[in-house]
């Protein structure tokens, strides 16, 4: 497989592919030959690859696919990362695949105490990237600082952190965010380092007709 395959194949746009070009990807790794055409065709999926093994790209290029052009409905996609420094790497990466598609890509976290997000500023922008306190702590705002109802994709990175019991809260963070994710067309990706009962417990819970992929 390459990036011209799933080009030819699953309707890639020519954009995505020069920007993968740029970025001098020249072939997908394996996690982005297996989960990339999963996600193209809009599957849910778990997916568990190492880290530096490439999966950023892997649901990154499938939702800058799908969503196209801006719409200015408000967020339609979220991507959630354990921490601020996480959350920061994926929005480079975004911001770069993303050039010159006219997509706007907001990144929050804890130490920017802007009010960009709140009230109509949501509808200036189509992907978020964030971690769960964050994005919990803007929901949880009277008003709400932060809408979700328009996501048609929710992708939980590191996900094995992000369920895992113990002293943070993470799980419960992620369910609020993905209660208040009401479009029922919304697509789930979940990817994770290991492969951990928790996660595959949310999944099976979450996920409907979910696809697994292993690397
Ligand atoms: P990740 O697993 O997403 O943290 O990615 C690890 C590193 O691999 C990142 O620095 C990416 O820029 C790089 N990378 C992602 N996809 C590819 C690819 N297809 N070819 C070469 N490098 C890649």
């Amino acid at each position: 497989t390459t990036f011209e395959d799933l080009k030819n194949e699953y309707g890639m746009s020519d954009r995505l592919l020069q920007n993968l070009a740029t970025a001098t990807y020249s072939k997908p790794t394996p996690i982005q030959m297996q989960a990339m055409p999963l996600l193209l065709q809009g599957r849910n999926v778990m997916a568990s690859a190492p880290t530096g093994s490439g999966k950023t790209i892997a649901f990154l290029a499938p939702i800058i696919n799908d969503l196209r052009k801006p719409s200015k409905v408000g967020f339609r996609a979220v991507v959630l990362a354990p921490t601020r420094e996480l959350a920061a790497q994926i929005y480079r990466e975004c911001v770069q695949l993303a050039n010159q598609t006219a997509l706007k890509i907001h990144f929050q976290a804890k130490s920017n105490n802007n009010n960009e997000t709140s009230g109509n500023a949501n509808k200036k922008y189509d992907i978020l990237i964030s971690t769960p306190n964050r994005v919990r702590f803007l929901l949880e705002q009277e008003p709400p600082a932060l809408h979700l109802t328009e996501v048609e994709w929710l992708v939980i990175d590191e996900a094995d952190r992000l369920m895992e019991e113990g002293i943070n809260n993470f799980k419960d963070q992620v369910d609020v965010i993905l209660a208040a994710c009401t479009n029922k067309k919304k697509k789930l990706a979940l990817f994770s380092a290991t492969y951990t009962v928790p996660v595959a417990k949310w999944a099976i819970k979450n996920l409907p007709n979910l696809a697994r992929v292993i690397v």
